[in-house]
């Protein structure tokens, strides 16, 4: 893969009248026959050792060896994507990769890979983009090696066993189906209509039954496999292992494994036409939505940025035009109540970057467009006049190093697929920090993609459901058009006048510069550390991370809210309007690594903040008084209730399955309302009312804290005065109210038929344990390690019911259970019900019969889940914080669930699993919606089940 940057700029510049200065000539691909002696960059606090090789096939590889790591993990990238797709195949990529993973000549049995990961405590999954296809998976470290065979296998002789041509191609049909109502596809597959189409990202990227079928002399079969001889070659592959081995075993592992990868010589060629025609720029592009939303972007297209990782002129403007901090267009826009929010990104294939502004509007913004686009370019001649400074890039560059240095860890799958992304594109030695490699501030650079920012390049795409035109992008049935912009519009905005409000940012006042660790750390599991009537606070500042960092978590409970619909939609509207005004200080916090969230909720307000702890007790105070109801103006009032409902709205327009998970809560959770519930009592709320409802939740809490980190007990002290001297309120104990779930009953189940406005059929099927002790827990999550990949390999991959089919735990509150679940485009919900009924039955022999090292294993793999290290403060509060919310003051449930499974047997796992699942006695329910596709089931009768269409249908046996 040679791609040179200056014959990328020079083919831009003659194919679509792109010129670039300051062009550098940094190669894009990884340096040849460097062998073992690169140095790949870390950080200074990184334990990790890192080996960077490139085989005699061509494949580069990457190992870490990470002598803390619980888990290992492999991902292998392939510079191929749906760009890649022959015309007259289109989603032939995205195929291969499906069928890849179906069996090879050492593995031929299908899901054979899929259960060993699992068994293991493992997970894997595979995307394909525009470039590339990325395969990964994480595993136990005992079985890094046995899974590394598996694993490469399929990159050098795969089966594609023809039983499986056609389950496949139904897989990826279902998945296309599941997103046609998406409004992220539905945008992309409109907007490639108005693009070149001699340019391959205008091609359909997901694939169907239509484009995957055989054709007149050449079988779908055939096709897929000489896509798979002509594309993965070793020349264009990445790989990446990591395990908690020396990176000698690890390198020596990775190249006899892979080194029989064949490669044939194939070479990218991104020699490709221009995305966009002269008459497809300085045009308006308007598409209809299906939901209740209104977005701008705006677009214009450049040479790729990838050459530059060095000078980040991409991550600089949209720094700038991204800015949310006072002076900002993202202020002004708002003030004027125009948008919601506005992101500048820029990803692209290898050959072009579009960069991109997207701006959530709201109706009256929508009403205002022309004046948004105006005042964007007022800020754009802003920042090409005063802008472009090394300051601000120093200051980016010091943030972005800080969060390198203290970067935390987080699953070694996710890392493992990232750097073998990155060692596609980047020399190996900036593998790891190349998001954070801010060399040489380049003026000129950066004002040349500046300078592709004009209204004639511009393609100002609107999206709105009132968008009428006779055109459609067909495959997701998407009604568009395109038009040059005015001649009075372009006049208007090349000479946008200068507005008074718009300043570039100042210093950011929240970077941090003490990052010293605190010396004394001691106490190594929560403490109550402070107590008064209705104010505890839990600490621990055992700094297992090494990172200057800290995370808080407060909770203001209150007796008020609960079920209460006019009291919940009050505070779930007001904690949109507490971001809302928020966001100008945020911003800069979040800029350097310091993060907050709120949340309103039935029992009250959820608070975080975390990062850098010197100057979190700042952020805190500014979240916490802005509680205060009285700082509301009608203005924002107005404009959030406004968004709020339409968010409830859209959700309608959510994937069928999410949208049957939301009704199955709310049947499990007295307190779980309905959206309908929430849009009736928000168009009720005025700001009056609204004010006196959050001003009566917080007239008195109960709150409740949990402080750890790179913290010692002064800390809580001040924490503790922050939050008191920012809010007016009566601290109580007694406040934290409980939480109330369902309770099934024996051998009695309801059927809630939800109507969901779409084609495909879903059911969500839960069972219900009797009680909810330690011993309950830890069978019902046995249960779901020891079926949970069989029920997927049955439904999906050899029934075909969906692409979506899982067996998990799910917890009603502190009961557990278990939970199916499935999207089906091929069978009434009445049949999936009954598939999943005898699956059960079907599995009691397995169960009763299974081998004692088989249950070994399984415990195994659900020890290796439940006994993983927390790689970060994230998880460490989210656990430590269930815990307390649970009254679990020695904060150990893990450690007893984790005894509670090594106690488990093979016959009272047989013995429960007849007893309570494959039982008529079993506590069940059923939630499904019926599918236009299966409307007409002749064989299905209503009667014969306990229908209920309401929500709570049976709230009677809530206790
Ligand atoms: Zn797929």
């Amino acid at each position: 893969m040679k791609l040179k940057a200056t014959a990328l700029a020079v083919m831009l510049a003659t194919s679509s009248g792109l010129m670039l200065s300051g062009c550098k000539t940094s190669s894009l691909a990884p340096e040849a026959n460097t062998a073992e002696s690169v140095v790949i960059n870390k950080s200074e606090i990184d334990k990790r050792s890192y080996q960077y090789k490139l085989l005699d096939n061509g494949l580069k590889v990457m190992v870490i060896s990470d002598p803390d790591a619980d888990k290992a993990a492999a991902a292998l990238d392939v510079h191929i994507g749906h760009l890649a797709d022959p015309k007259d195949r289109e989603g032939l990529t995205h195929y291969l990769e499906h069928m890849l993973f179906l069996g090879s000549k050492k593995y031929p049995t299908v899901g054979e890979y899929g259960e060993f990961i699992k068994k293991h405590g493992g997970f894997n999954n595979a995307g394909t983009g525009q470039e590339h296809t990325n395969y990964f998976f994480q595993i136990d470290n005992d079985y890094l090696e046995p899974a590394l065979d598996r694993f490469s296998r399929f990159f050098i002789d795969p089966l594609f066993d023809p039983e499986f041509v056609q389950k496949e191609r139904n897989a990826v049909h279902s998945e296309y189906k599941l997103k046609v109502k998406d409004s992220w596809r539905r945008f992309n597959e409109a907007v490639k209509q108005t693009a070149n189409q001699e340019h391959p990202f205008t091609q359909f990227s997901v694939g169907n039954l239509d484009t995957l079928s055989d054709k007149e002399g050449s079988t779908i079969l055939e096709t897929v496999k000489e896509h798979y001889k002509k594309h993965y070659s070793a020349g264009i592959m990445s790989l990446v292992v990591v395990g908690n081995y020396p990176t000698e075993q690890l390198m020596q592992w990775a190249e006899s494994k892979f080194s029989p990868v064949p490669n044939n010589g194939y070479q990218i060629d991104s020699n490709r036409p221009a995305p966009f025609l002269d008459n497809q720029q300085g045009v308006k592009i308007e598409i209809k939505t299906l939901e209740d939303s209104r977005q701008l972007t705006l677009q214009f297209a450049a040479p790729s940025n990838k050459p530059y990782f060095e000078q980040k002129p991409l991550a600089y403007l949209g720094h700038l035009i991204g800015y949310e901090g006072e002076g900002s267009l993202v202020q002004l826009l708002k003030q004027k109540g125009y948008i919601k929010s506005l992101g500048m990104g820029s990803y692209g294939p290898d050959d072009f970057v579009p960069m991109t502004v997207y701006v959530d509007l709201t109706p009256k913004g929508y009403q205002n467009i022309d004046e948004i686009v105006s005042n964007f370019y007022s800020y754009v001649d802003l920042i090409k006049t005063d802008g472009i400074k090394k300051s601000t890039f120093d200051e980016l560059a010091k943030i972005r190093k800080t969060a390198f240095k203290f970067q935390e860890k987080f699953d070694v799958a996710y890392l493992a697929s990232s750097v073998a992304g990155n060692m596609q594109y980047y020399p190996a030695q900036h593998a790891l920090d190349v998001g954070s490699v801010y060399k040489d501030f380049d003026k000129k650079l950066i004002k040349s993609y500046l300078d592709q920012i004009t209204p004639e390049k511009m393609r100002m795409i609107v999206v709105a459901p009132d968008v009428k035109s006779d055109i459609k992008e067909e495959r997701y049935d998407v009604p568009y058009s395109m038009k040059p912009l005015s001649e009075a519009n372009l006049t208007s905005w090349n000479k946008a006048p200068k507005i008074a409000e718009l300043s570039l940012p100042n210093a950011n006042p929240y970077i941090a510069s003490n990052l010293t660790l605190e010396s004394n750390k001691s106490v190594t599991e929560p403490e109550k550390v402070y107590s008064e009537p209705g104010f505890n606070v839990w600490f621990e500042n055992e700094n297992e991370f090494g990172l200057p960092k800290s995370s808080l978590n407060i909770r203001l409970y209150s007796d008020k809210i609960g079920a209460n619909p006019q009291y919940r939609a009050a505070v779930t509207l007001h904690d949109k309007i507490v971001d809302d005004l928020l966001s100008a200080e945020s911003y800069p916090a979040q800029v350097a690594g310091l993060y907050y969230s709120v949340s309103g909720f039935s029992r009250g307000y959820d608070i975080n903040v975390q990062g850098y702890s010197e100057k979190s007790n700042k952020l805190l105070s500014k979240v916490i008084s802005t509680l205060n109801p009285d700082l509301i103006t009608q203005e924002t009032f107005d404009r959030i209730k406004l968004n709020l409902i339409q968010e409830y709205k859209n959700n309608k327009f959510e994937w069928p399955i999410r949208q049957m998970y939301s009704a199955l809560y709310e049947e499990v959770y007295e307190t779980t309302l309905s959206d309908d519930v929430y849009i009736a009592e928000l168009n009720k709320l005025n700001l009056a009312t609204l004010k006196s409802v959050v001003k009566d939740v917080l007239s008195e809490v109960e709150a409740e804290s949990l402080y750890i980190g790179n913290i010692d007990k002064d800390d809580v002290k001040s924490m503790v005065k922050t939050v008191k001297s920012s809010i007016d309120t009566q601290f109580k104990d007694g406040l934290k109210t409980d939480v109330k779930t369902i309770q099934l009953a024996e051998n009695k189940q309801k059927v809630r038929d939800v109507a969901i406005d779409h084609n495909d059929s879903t059911i969500g099927y839960v069972i219900q344990a009797d009680d909810d002790s330690i011993e309950q827990k830890a069978k019902y999550q046995m249960i779901a390690q020891m079926l949970g990949q069989r029920f997927y390999d049955s439904l999906r991959t050899k029934q075909q019911f969906g692409y979506i089919v899982s067996l998990r735990p799910f917890n009603f509150d502190n009961t557990p259970g278990i939970g199916f679940g499935i999207q089906s485009p091929k069978a009434h919900p009445s049949i999936l019900k009954a598939k999943i009924e005898e699956f059960m039955a079907q599995q009691k022999d397995y169960v009763n019969n299974i081998s004692a090292e088989e249950f070994e294993e399984h415990r195994k793999g659900l020890l290796s889940d439940l006994e993983k290290k927390l790689q970060n403060s994230y998880e460490k509060l989210a656990r430590l914080k269930s815990d307390l919310v649970e009254e679990n003051y020695q904060f150990n449930s893990r450690e007893e669930l984790i005894k509670a499974v090594k106690a488990l047997t093979a016959e009272q796992m047989a013995e429960f699993y007849a007893s309570e699942i494959a039982s008529e006695n079993k506590r069940s329910m059923v939630v499904w919606n019926i599918g236009k596709a299966h409307e007409k089931e002749s064989s299905y009768k209503a009667s014969a089940y306990d229908l209920c269409q309401a929500s709570k249908c049976v709230i009677e046996a809530f206790n």
